[in-house]
């Protein structure tokens, strides 16, 4: 049912008019369109008109008669205003600049993607998916929450838990603009692992401080202080030092999460509660030696690793491979005459190459003879099937031999193809056949840290930081 008003004209009669107005309440019909015109504008000269009969009727005369006789306004409407709402302008704050410029890097990081942490996540997507034959002890029930937190599709009930240790505490640590050893690195690996669903595959082990013991297992105290202390506060400058060490008041902090938390992954794997880890840190490690911090490098994390696996009962033996593109003159430094540990490095070697050590008659001192292998390549450009070769020819040999109890992977991807610093040609598939080669050792416990790996282009295919869940 609907309603229709009924519009009284001027003309009408003044009796009229009043049934009209009687009748100017709605009356109801079946099936008519309501009137076009609006309640309002077909009101006012209904009311105008009643205006005047009632003064007439009541024989007014003067001034209100005649202002009874004028028309009744029709009232306007105001347009409104087109213009948006102004708002008081202010001056914008340190804060608001600081946040927006933080979101636009957050947005060019979510915007790159590069090779190194493409074959990053495929290793790693390898990590998770492979089978092992059985899982440690006291990995069960853990397992099984992972699994539940796992898409359908991903579950596989025979692969054990593989953790997963990062924090936006070791993106502090930025140097000059366009260093290669930036923050974004950190940033893009972690927001690649969430939007391949890795990280919902993984438990996430707490990135944490290393222990001043922890710490000392590989450097002086000399150096810890060092790396404390360094960083001048009295001075204006926010970045200190230069070529391929800076210092800025983050530094010392990220340094010891970085270290901390690749400990945390090695001390989870090394006790069964997780199977296999994997530390998203930066600064790198591996060529932090035992007194000097050097190479983008603070402390050895890969080294402190090693060392804190060691002191869990029935870890006797720890292989750590480098495959980072440079030799791990650190990791080799700390470990030298330590035959607990065998150190062996896949990297380029000679024609000026950083560090400039890593030959291959560098084998070890004292009881750690036989237990440091270089594998230097004499030139650049190559490729899987290079490494692959010396995995078996050098590497699974030496590592069935030595039969680890734990291996530790100083994970640079710096070998990878379009690498602005490797020069080499390593694919996203041969990272993942290289973890697939370690797997086979030490029952698949396994620890990967992160050393280099510095382009950033791809991952702006990829990555698109409006669907990238926070990561923090
Ligand atoms: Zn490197």
């Amino acid at each position: 049912m609907r309603f229709k008003r009924e519009v009284v004209t001027p003309a009408q009669s003044p009796e009229a008019r009043a049934s009209a107005d009687a009748a100017v309440t709605a009356t109801p019909t079946d099936g008519e369109p309501p009137p076009r015109t609006s309640p309002l504008a077909a009101a006012a000269p209904k009311l105008a008109t009643r205006d005047a009969a009632a003064g007439a009727a009541a024989g007014a005369t003067g001034p209100a008669a005649a202002a009874a006789d004028r028309p009744f306004p029709t009232p306007e409407r105001r347009p409104r205003s087109k213009l948006p709402k102004k708002k008081p302008s202010r001056p914008r704050s340190a804060f608001a600049t600081f946040r927006d410029a933080k979101r636009q890097e957050k947005k060019e990081v979510a915007a790159s993607t590069d090779d190194a942490v493409d074959a990053l996540a495929a290793a790693f997507e390898k990590t998770v998916s492979l089978s092992v034959a059985s899982p440690p002890a006291g990995s069960t029930r853990r397992a099984s929450a992972s699994a539940a937190r796992a898409p359908r599709s991903m579950r596989d009930e025979n692969v054990g838990v593989v953790g997963l240790s990062f924090s936006d505490v070791m993106e502090l640590h930025e140097g000059p603009p366009a260093h290669f050893e930036r923050p974004a690195r950190h940033a893009a690996v972690v927001a690649k692992f969430f939007k391949e669903g890795l990280e919902g595959r993984c438990e996430r082990v707490p990135a944490r401080l290393a222990t001043d013991d922890e710490l000392l297992l590989c450097h002086s105290q000399s150096h810890l202080d060092a790396v404390e202390s360094t960083f001048d506060a009295s001075k204006d400058e926010a970045v200190q030092g230069e070529g391929d060490i800076y210092w800025t008041t983050h530094t010392a902090r990220c340094a010891r999460t970085a270290a901390g938390s690749a400990a945390a992954v090695a001390a989870a794997v090394a006790a069964g509660s997780i199977h296999r880890g994997f530390a998203v840190v930066r600064p790198p490690g591996h060529h932090a030696e035992c007194a000097r911090a050097m190479g983008f490098c603070f402390y050895n994390n890969a080294a402190i690793a090693a060392r804190v696996a060691l002191r869990q009962p029935g870890v006797e033996r720890v292989l750590v491979l480098d495959w980072d593109v440079h030799h791990g003159n650190g990791i080799q430094d700390v470990l030298y005459d330590d035959p607990k540990v065998m150190y062996a490095s896949l990297h380029r070697h000679g024609n000026g190459f950083y560090p400039g050590t890593g030959d291959i008659d560098e084998c070890g001192i004292r009881e750690g003879v036989g237990y440091n292998v270089n594998i230097p390549w004499a030139e650049k450009g190559l490729g899987d099937a290079d490494y692959l070769a010396a995995f078996d020819l050098v590497i699974d040999p030496i590592a069935r031999a030595f039969n680890p109890d734990v291996v530790v992977v100083a994970a640079g991807f710096d070998a990878a193809e379009g690498d602005p610093l490797g020069g080499m040609k390593v694919s996203d598939q041969g990272y993942a056949l290289m973890t697939e080669r370690l797997l086979a050792h030490a029952k698949g416990r396994c620890v990967c840290a992160l050393e280099g790996g510095y382009g950033l282009r791809r991952v702006l295919c990829h990555t698109d930081p409006h669907t990238t869940p926070s990561a923090r």
